[in-house]
């Protein structure tokens, strides 16, 4: 009752703010209302069951990379796009990929157990049953391996659990690792393992996570069931992700090859996902101290560390073939800019039947296709060229769209105006991340995006969700009630957008929506569409959402004037991250000096159990001072730029019609003057001073990454040099925008 109430006062105020007197952004009045009518005629094309029968038919069999499924995917994907009109053709690269040839998980003591690693097929989800064709439960890029030791828990693999072992003086040092799934990227948990010593990783998945302590279990409810496993790549893409033989290149026919064993991005050890069934055994048999409480999982006995006389037996070997990658490419030329392109992507690979991951998002992509073929029936053209891409081989490392984008490099830099991406997508709430020059553009596009559940905008949905879920904190709340606009995410790293953005400098956007269809199906045979249609987004409601949001963003940057590109917003964002890291330096400057005096006066010993033999931590060195004024001197060059650019954006008069165009290529090739020239430290493939996936967090961006994680690394001299070179690019960035500015 009190949902209908806000639901019918919240459409009333949307529909009062909605009035179409101001201009969208990048448009003249005239042209404003001849772009909202043609996105109104695309939103009565789009089909939710088109969307869904898209899902069915593309997750009938499992299709992962090198795969017969997954050529047939790119197959269909491909006659589609084809038959609504598109100059659409495959493009193959060739990168490695290693499948599985032999797994055996075995616990050698005090008893014995042998893992089953194997999901059942259930009669409730038809394609579970696939044996013959499903890739069995593994991690991607584990290192071939036979080993046997001591068995030790580590939490979720963090570096933060391995200063608790330090302080709980236990090594892991030529012994096995079990950690949970969850908290940080799956990569990053054997990484910080053979860091540390260890010689194989087990990662599995605990119920307090994504099981029966969430909810009901799969087939029932949507949580994982004690047999589900997660599949999934450890390369480690924080140093680059895409074919580990051809970093920097396209893995074309003969490109020059990497020797394996050259590959910085592969690990050194063994590493295997199991499921809470077959970790059970393992965990229960374990010795030594008690797991600390926020280690502890829902399984019914109590979690010990390790190690003891557990002892296991990993042995793995996998096939390290070269394998085809089929990314299908669909362009529909500009009518007046056709060498600007706007490309919108998302990829077709599974780990196994992918109806969640990936073909949600793919299939909402496929119907905006579809609905702007049928506004070109119509006589529409978009100003600019569209290209769409379905990505192969995202799962494994995106590897179909870093070596797409490796290929094209020079081109792409010259003509790709932004990238807007999307993945698997869910009912609920709008997530939007991407370059915070388009933060503006975002906004206004959700606000003009129906949430189908409330009638209110995704914009204000998004919002009030945000507000409810601020914490106790009044004034934050009162805080965010009265901020109108939502703020945008920065991208990290886990899909296709990271070799545009980050490897070269293109503006790029990621959508989707979620966050009611929680569940424990995530790369495994159970991302089913029978899965999908009880528990994800039934009827594919929320595909025609996405379908809405990404398909106007796309029409809006293909046809504006003048490209919505806000730097003012960019500022704004950069001069917050400022703050942060200056901020973050303080803050460790001054509890460093507390901790040391703690440590030297002993509080530590004092204050431990003496029976647990807690280790005191170490003393750590004092924290300098460090010289940012080149940067606040850049930061200050920026905002004066950034606000000089925009009055000149909003005073058309400023500027002859023949300058547009040239204005409008300035205005798209700024963010690659982000970019240093040597990369981040240990990982030049990473070229965006702003953003980049954190080396410790894989997922989880970074922002201003060189400053910050020397900072977080506590190495000094490396963080003095990184202000200097962000400096250095920001301040190419406002001689940039300042000279777009008079031409
Ligand atoms: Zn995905």
């Amino acid at each position: 009752m009190r949902k209908i109430v806000i639901t019918a006062l919240g459409a009333a105020l949307s529909l009062y703010g909605m009035g179409q007197s101001k201009p969208l952004l990048g448009f003249s009045a005239a042209s404003s209302a001849t772009q909202s009518a043609a996105e109104k005629k695309f939103d009565s094309y789009l089909s939710a069951q088109n969307a869904d029968q898209y899902v069915k038919d593309m997750s009938a069999r499992p299709h992962h990379v090198g795969s017969p499924g997954g050529k047939a995917v790119a197959e269909y994907i491909l006659s589609h796009f084809k038959s609504w009109g598109y100059d659409a053709a495959i493009e193959t690269f060739y990168v490695l990929f290693p499948t599985p040839k032999e797994r055996l998980l075995e616990m050698t003591g005090p008893t014995t157990y042998k893992a089953v690693l194997a999901e059942p097929a259930l009669k409730e989800d038809a394609t579970s049953g696939q044996t013959a064709e499903q890739l069995p439960v593994y991690n991607c890029w584990s290192a071939d391996g036979d080993v046997t030791g001591q068995l030790v828990f580590v939490n979720y693999g963090v570096p933060a659990d391995y200063e608790r072992l330090d302080k709980m003086g236990i090594s892991v040092k030529g012994k096995i690792v079990i950690a949970k799934y969850g908290r940080s990227w799956r990569g990053i948990k054997p990484k910080v393992a053979q860091e540390h010593g260890a010689i194989g990783c087990i990662i599995y998945s605990d119920p307090r996570d994504d099981g029966y302590y969430q909810g009901d279990v799969y087939p029932q409810g949507p949580y994982k069931n004690e047999y589900g496993a997660q599949r999934g790549s450890v390369m480690d893409m924080p140093i680059y992700p895409g074919d580990p033989l051809t970093p920097n290149t396209g893995a074309t026919k003969d490109a020059k090859r990497l020797d394996r064993s050259e590959a910085v991005n592969l690990l050194k050890i063994p590493v295997l996902p199991i499921s809470y069934h077959d970790a059970a055994p393992l965990l229960k048999a374990l010795e030594g101290p008690v797991a600390p409480e926020e280690w502890r999982g829902a399984l019914p006995f109590t979690y010990h560390v390790g190690p003891g006389k557990t002892t296991v037996h990993l042995k793995l070997s996998f096939n390290w073939d070269i394998k085809p990658v089929y990314d299908v490419i669909a362009k529909l030329n500009g009518s007046e800019l056709p060498d600007e392109w706007v490309m919108r992507g998302n990829h077709e690979d599974a780990w196994v039947n992918g109806a969640s991951d990936p073909l949600s998002g793919q299939a909402a992509m496929m119907e905006e296709a579809r609905a702007i073929s049928e506004l070109v029936k119509t006589g529409w053209k978009p100003k600019r060229s569209i290209v769409f891409a379905a990505w192969d081989g995202e799962e494994p490392g995106l590897l179909g769209s870093t070596e797409w984008a490796e290929e094209h490099a020079t081109e792409l830099q010259q003509k790709l105006v932004v990238y807007i991406n999307s993945d698997g997508n869910g009912r609920g709430f709008l997530g939007a991340e991407g370059s915070h020059a388009l933060e503006p553009l975002l906004n206004e596009v959700a606000a003009d995006v129906t949430d189908p559940q409330t009638g209110i905008s995704v914009l204000d949905r998004k919002r009030d969700r945000d507000i409810v879920n601020a914490g106790d904190n009044s004034k934050t709340k009162k805080e965010l009630l009265a901020k109108k606009t939502m703020t945008i995410g920065a991208l990290g790293a886990g899909s296709d957008y990271s070799p545009f953005i980050q490897h070269l400098g293109i503006p790029a956007i990621n959508l989707g929506f979620g966050g009611e269809n929680s569940g424990g199906e995530y790369h495994s045979v159970y991302d089913s569409y029978d899965n999908y249609r009880r528990f994800k987004d039934s009827g594919s409601v929320y595909g025609v959402v996405l379908a809405k949001m990404a398909g106007r963003t796309t029409m809006r940057m293909a046809d504006a004037e003048i490209l919505p590109f806000d730097f003012k917003s960019l500022y704004k964002t950069i001069n917050g991250y400022v703050t942060e890291v200056t901020a973050l330096l303080d803050q460790l400057r001054e509890t460093t000096v507390v901790e040391n005096q703690l440590i030297r006066e002993g509080l530590y010993s004092y204050a431990a159990d003496p029976k647990k033999h807690e280790l005191a931590p170490k003393m750590m060195d004092n924290v300098p001072y460090l010289d940012f004024s080149h940067l606040q001197n850049a930061m200050s060059a920026l905002e004066k730029s950034s606000n000089k650019l925009s009055a000149y954006m909003a005073d058309g008069n400023k500027y002859p019609e023949a300058q547009k165009d040239n204005l409008n290529r300035q205005l798209y090739r700024a963010e690659q003057q982000l970019l240093s020239d040597n990369g981040l430290p240990r990982r030049p493939w990473y070229r965006h001073t702003i953003y980049a996936p954190g080396f410790y967090t894989g997922y989880g961006v970074k922002t201003l990454p060189g400053i910050r994680e020397a900072i977080e690394q506590r190495n000094w001299k490396e963080a003095q040099d990184q202000i200097d070179i962000d400096a250095a690019a920001i301040g190419r960035f406002a001689a940039w925008l300042d000279s777009a500015a008079v031409n």
